[in-house]
């Protein structure tokens, strides 16, 4: 990442302590409640995240007719899971696509930052960046391999661009090893970064 990425040390938390700042100075103001940042943090903690990616990914490794209406009809799959805010923001147009063993799949957005948020939650701050905005189209094997991903020759990579259009994210495959692990199990060994295609999901045994 160091190469990808030049960022002072403390990025995170002065971005954290900007942001108490002006939550304060808008309370103080009237413009928010003072329940209001609480009510999108816990709409992200408990309703649209990478917790719900997550279980798609491992229904979609469990169950191959289930993968099949994913790939085709990505809105449509994740309905049958009845989670809860599957029509909120960013939720529009979702689309999956699969790796395989002939295929790396990654996710960028060129424009900005779009990003499935019902399935992965809040894009992280590097996805956001110009330097991965622009690099993952032009060199996206060299960017993957400085995410520790390296991808062999014969492998091919897809770069899928998210827009208002359609907003990707990957079914990372199935790790090795993993046969004797039931769906919440091999849920919680998906992370965001497999799901937009910088990681790939370890094997069990590998822990
Ligand atoms: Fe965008």
């Amino acid at each position: 990442m160091a190469a990808l990425f030049d960022y002072d040390e403390n990025r995170e938390a002065a971005s954290a302590a900007k942001v108490r700042a002006l939550e304060a100075l808008l309370i103080k103001k009237g413009v928010l409640g003072s329940d209001s940042v609480d009510a999108v943090l816990s709409h992200f903690e408990t309703v649209a995240g990478p917790f719900n990616g997550a279980r798609i990914v491992a229904r979609a490794w469990l169950d191959s007719a289930y993968k099949r209406r994913l790939l085709d009809d990505t809105p449509k799959a994740i309905a049958e899971l009845n989670f809860p805010g599957m029509n909120g923001a960013e939720g529009e147009h979702m689309k999956a696509v699969a790796n395989s063993e002939s295929v790396h799949n990654l996710v960028i957005c060129t424009l900005c930052s779009c990003y499935p948020w019902p399935v992965l939650g809040l894009p992280p701050y590097w996805y956001k960046d110009p330097v991965f905005r622009s690099r993952g189209v032009r060199e996206p094997r060299a960017v993957l391999r400085e995410f520790g991903v390296p991808i062999s020759a014969d492998k091919e990579v897809k770069v899928w661009d998210s827009s208002a259009q359609i907003r990707w994210f990957v079914i990372p495959e199935r790790p090795a090893h993993s046969e004797h692990l039931n769906e919440a199990q091999l849920a919680a060994l998906v992370t965001p970064e497999a799901m937009m295609g910088v990681a790939l999901v370890p094997s069990p045994s590998a822990a």
